[in-house]
């Protein structure tokens, strides 16, 4: 179709293929002073979000990745009340966590203020509920930081980052793991964005490996997003108590009744249980990540 813009995701350049989206209309497009932001209608999709060649965000699949990122750490739980979101300024995430009627306070840290302006300007279905709910407090700032100095303590805290490329680096770290869990009160839940296994395993194995020298219980639960190309999308989950991620579905009904019963496009009951059996691919690569205790010599 001559005359018609594409635009390919390059984050996966080096291993020789791109993903490439026919355009409507590029809504946005800039270099701020974190990363290159663009922004863009695609017929299919929807209003797309890329970050430094990244797909970040897509209207029509968004409800899976937000959705299993809020309630599984939050219903795993079962009594969050205070919630750290770490990135996350597209909203998404922060509207499905203010669902819960348990939630009493929710912080956003997200580095970039230009990603919170565009969240307002282009996914006002979810900046607006948040920015209207007196719980949320939005901090513009490094997250690394924030962590690092914060005095309160939150039940759980959910990275929703960049890949582990420019400012989103960082937030891969084992110093930011560890100040992820000095944050976390007794029983907490640490909740991650990492990546596609198939294409990107080093990502996985390295935060798991990290979890594990920092919390009793370490592992993933996966989902399948059509815009993070390439198979399952993990999602790191990490806590001291080693009963949460095993909660039966009959117990996360009945919590997710208590919270609110809000209606889910993706997340069940039975659908969070299950996302924590891992393919076999999958789980010898945690297997890689080891323990994390010393090994006997
Ligand atoms: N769901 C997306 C994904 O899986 O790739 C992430 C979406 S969200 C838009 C990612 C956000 O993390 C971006 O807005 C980015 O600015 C923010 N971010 C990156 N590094 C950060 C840091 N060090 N501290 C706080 N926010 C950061």
């Amino acid at each position: 179709m001559a005359g018609t813009r594409w635009i390919a995701e390059t984050l996966f350049d080096q291993l020789g293929f791109r993903m490439s989206y026919r355009v409507v209309k590029v809504l946005h497009e800039t270099r701020t002073a974190h990363q290159h932001v663009l922004l863009f209608e695609q017929p299919f999709f929807g209003k797309m979000l890329m970050l430094d060649g990244a797909t970040q965000i897509s209207k029509r699949d968004e409800f899976i990745y937000q959705e299993m990122m809020a309630h599984v750490p939050l219903l795993a739980h079962g009594r969050a009340r205070d919630v750290l979101i770490v990135g996350g300024g597209d909203c998404g995430i922060a509207e499905e966590v203010l669902k819960h009627r348990s939630v009493r306070r929710l912080t956003q840290v997200e580095i970039d203020p230009q990603v919170v302006a565009f969240a307002k300007k282009h996914f006002p279905e979810f900046a607006k509920p948040v920015f209207a709910d007196r719980r949320f407090e939005n901090v513009i700032g490094d997250g690394m930081a924030y962590v690092r100095d914060a005095k309160r303590r939150f039940d759980v805290i959910i990275v929703d980052s960049t890949d582990p490329q420019g400012p989103g680096k960082i937030l891969y770290s084992d110093k930011f793991y560890a100040a992820c869990k000095r944050c976390l009160n007794a029983g907490g839940v640490l909740v991650t964005q990492n990546g596609v296994p198939f294409l990107q395993p080093r990502e996985l194995v390295s935060s798991i490996a990290k979890f594990r020298r920092l919390f009793a219980d370490a592992t993933c639960f996966v989902a399948a997003i059509p815009t993070y190309v390439g198979g399952h999308m993990a999602m790191g989950f990490a806590s001291d108590d080693r009963r949460l991620r095993r909660t039966a579905a009959r117990t996360l009904a009945a919590r997710h009744r208590r919270a609110g019963g809000f209606a889910t496009k993706y997340w069940t009951p039975e659908v969070h249980a299950a996302a924590f059996a891992l393919p076999r691919f999958i789980a010898d690569a945690l297997a890689e990540a080891g323990t994390g205790k010393p090994r006997r010599r």
